[in-house]
């Protein structure tokens, strides 16, 4: 695996294995004397429908204009269904009422594994948060297939949400 850690994040110094009690063999700081777990983030990401369905939500972001799904970072000590529920109201003011488990992927750029939910909200009216979302518009189906950014990791979640479903 090339993914590994090669080195100590804290001294920097080049980190050997060493047999861990519970764990098996762990990657292991021999200045620091301490082992070293892998460390990234988690993220959640989501397909928003509205209540009838028949619709789904994109937004542009930080001056970007290419259409992406909310997504956001899981807090320490949250589950992937509270920060999806916490992210959706944060962002885009609304509640969801139904969710499932889409896919997940690792994002190498931030070191993000990327948690994708299918999730149905309570309402159409958005209220979003200027700071942080440009703009937040419903698409039918096909038009969200057709918008979403190219290539996108969103899109490859977004196709695979709509798997066995005319998209065409
Ligand atoms: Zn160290």
């Amino acid at each position: 695996m090339d993914k590994e850690q090669k080195y100590c994040y804290v001294c920097g110094e080049k980190l050997t294995e060493k047999q861990c009690k519970d764990e098996g063999v762990v990657k292991y700081c021999g200045h620091c004397e301490e082992f070293r777990f892998p460390l990234y983030s988690s993220a959640v990401s989501m397909v928003i429908f509205n209540p009838k369905k028949d619709k789904i939500l994109l937004i542009q972001q930080y001056g970007m204009k290419s259409n992406i799904l909310v997504a956001g970072y899981i807090n320490k000590g949250e589950t992937p269904q509270q920060a999806l529920q916490r992210e959706i109201k944060e962002e885009v003011g609304l509640n969801a009422v139904e969710w499932n488990y889409n896919d997940s992927m690792y994002f190498d750029k931030t070191e993000t594994l990327m948690h994708n939910f299918v999730v149905v909200v309570d309402s159409e009216n958005l209220k979003i948060k200027e700071n942080e979302v440009d703009t937040a518009q419903w698409f039918t189906v096909k038009e969200a297939v057709e918008y979403i950014r190219p290539n996108s990791m969103a899109k490859k979640f977004l196709l695979k949400s709509l798997k066995g479903r005319d998209v065409t």
